[in-house]
């Protein structure tokens, strides 16, 4: 552990291409910090298998993974290939078959999952799949089968997402099958849990009821991904833990163009109301096939880094892509570059004044200070993690160590952007002892020197949520001793 750590949080989607052994171990060393289970992809004990293979590779890493578990939600997508994949060259006809006994798909036609589909089309309309790689144009449609001519050339694998041009076609949020699958995750233990295409609020509190209902502790995460999210943006940020700028979906129901505007917006406001926000899809994109990434992918990675993201995420890169690898490693490369050219946001006069929880008070209290007395880092003793997410939506200059006896906490704070979450257990200790502790062991850990001057957080109570109320200057001794600080 050093100073001069990676700041930015990297989620990587675990697929095929991260089954193979060693794979994961891998992944780690290379920074990933939370993991994606798709579960629109295989089947729910493929995904539970891989949950257990993460928390297995995370310890023999010694690393803090968080598992998030991503529902399908509404989305239409289409049925297999008896091949996998199939070239589709451009004019051809393609048909679109809405029916449930249809044989797997090939050159000329393929199966989707909604039946309803055919009634939802019209001639002229422009059907996006795969996140807008591939584009049909709606002919005519001939009962179950929708008559498209292909729009471009490229590749068309099982299972891929459709969508109009435009949007209009995505359902409900939460489906059955959705409110199903929160009770299996929880079953697996998951860290957090992902809504897709979600509407409003309720979408998201519906989710947590059932979440909490089977015991679970999850933290969710909105999707955001349709037109109705950007209406009912402030609610549903204020219903999540965690949002995502989730582009794919988004670009093809907004239109491209509007993406970086919205993507901006999106980050600004979630950390304003004090949440965490990842930047989801195509950011390595052309790193599916090629080891190394375009500049504009590098600049996009770099510039959701300087829009103050916590986290960037890869899909198929690290899922199905030839160099999983290598992807993570680009994206912390470039997380670190840019982090230099990131200007922290020091300008407390934007800061909330309307403070309502003491850990709230207290975090900005210490932000304050690391900026203006030139601090090392804060030290934070929390239990739920709640005083490093108001501590790290500041986005000062100083690394936040968060140190917390529950591994639920600890995997939820990897999400955030410069906290760094260590395993500690603070019960029996007074919060002096607790100083004196946490400043030897990242003495230990070469994260801090002799010298250094840090904030250090805690509560009268240890064991209890939210009960940070103390704030101390102290000062780095000879072997790391904890040392009131006098002179500023
Ligand atoms: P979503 O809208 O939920 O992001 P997606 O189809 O874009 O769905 P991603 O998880 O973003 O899926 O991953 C991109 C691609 O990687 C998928 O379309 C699929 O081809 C492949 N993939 C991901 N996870 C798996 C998996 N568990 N098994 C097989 N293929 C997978
Ligand atoms: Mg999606
Ligand atoms: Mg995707």
């Amino acid at each position: 552990m050093q100073a001069n750590q990676r700041r930015t949080k990297i989620l990587a989607t675990l697929g095929p291409a991260t089954d193979a052994p060693d794979v994961l171990d891998n992944l780690f060393r290379a920074g990933v910090n939370v993991v994606r289970l798709n579960f629109s992809h295989g089947d729910p004990s493929g995904q539970a298998k891989r949950a257990a293979a993460v928390r297995a590779a995370a310890q023999r890493v010694g690393a803090e993974v968080g598992i998030l578990a991503d529902l399908p939600g509404p989305k239409i997508r289409i049925e297999k290939f008896a091949e996998g994949k199939v070239a589709l060259k451009t004019g051809n006809r393609f048909d679109l078959v809405a029916d449930p006994d249809f044989p797997d798909g090939d050159a000329t036609q393929v199966g989707v999952s909604y039946l309803g589909l055919p009634g939802d089309v019209k001639h002229g309309d422009v059907l996006l799949l795969d996140d807008g790689l591939m584009q049909l144009c709606v002919e005519r449609v001939e009962g179950e089968r929708i008559v498209t001519t292909v729009l471009n050339d490229g590749m068309l694998s099982n299972r891929k997402g459709l969508n109009k041009q435009g949007g209009g076609l995505s359902l409900g949020a939460l489906t059955e099958r959705d409110k199903e699958l929160i009770g299996i995750v929880a079953g697996i233990g998951v860290d957090f849990i992902a809504v897709s295409f979600c509407r409003n609020a309720e979408d998201m509190n519906e989710a947590r009821r059932i979440a909490r209902s089977h015991g679970c502790d999850a933290a969710l995460v909105s999707k955001i991904e349709r037109t109705e999210a950007i209406e009912n943006l402030t609610e549903i940020i204020d219903a999540s833990d965690v949002v995502m700028v989730a582009r794919g979906d988004l670009g093809v129901e907004i239109g491209d163009a509007e993406l970086p505007g919205l993507q901006k917006k999106i980050i600004k406001e979630s950390l304003a109301r004090n949440r965490v926000v990842i930047t989801a899809t195509q950011m390595l994109q052309s790193m599916v096939e090629s080891p190394i990434p375009t500049r504009a992918e590098v600049l996009d990675v770099a510039n959701a880094v300087i829009d103050g993201t916590d986290a960037v995420m890869l899909s198929a890169e690290t899922a199905a892509g030839a160099y999983p690898v290598k992807a993570v490693e680009a994206m912390a490369r470039i997380c670190l570059g840019a982090e230099k050219q990131f200007e922290t946001d020091t300008d407390f006069e934007k800061a909330p004044r309307n403070l309502e929880r003491a850990d709230q008070a207290i975090a900005m209290a210490a932000m304050f200070l690391s900026e203006h007395i030139g601090l090392r880092a804060v030290v934070a003793m929390t239990e739920s993690g709640g005083t490093a997410r108001y501590l790290s939506r500041f986005r000062s200059s100083a690394p936040i160590y968060a140190f917390s006896r529950h591994d639920g906490a600890r995997r939820r704070m990897a999400l955030m952007r410069d906290v760094f979450p260590i395993a500690f257990d603070s019960r029996g200790l007074a919060p002096r002892e607790a100083a004196r502790e946490a400043l030897r062991v990242l003495h230990d850990r070469s994260a801090l020197a002799t010298g250094d001057r840090v904030i250090f957080t805690s509560g009268d109570h240890m064991e209890k949520h939210g009960a940070t109320n103390t704030l101390r200057l102290l000062q780095v001794g000879s072997e790391g001793k904890a040392e009131g600080l006098g002179e500023l």
